[in-house]
């Protein structure tokens, strides 16, 4: 599809690396499925994922986790 952000590029399926901050929080995401555009470099991660992605970063708040860096493992 046509990048919404820039107008110009196309997005094209890869992967992206997501920063999450809550509270005292910091979660890194890795291998994140995402498509990018390959013009200005946007990453547009989808509802399912990115809410997966909350879900994830509320546990770690509630455990007390300062940092963590995690890959995305993708449900099989
Ligand atoms: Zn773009």
């Amino acid at each position: 599809m046509k990048c919404p952000i820039c107008r110009h590029g196309e997005t094209e399926k890869g992967f992206a690396t997501v920063v999450l901050e809550r509270y005292k929080t910091t979660l890194i995401f890795k291998q994140v499925p995402a498509t990018v555009c390959n013009n200005c470099g946007e990453e547009f991660i989808n509802e399912t994922i990115s809410s997966e992605l909350f879900k994830t970063a509320k546990q770690a708040v509630e455990m007390g986790v300062q940092i963590d860096v995690r890959e995305y493992l993708v449900a099989a």
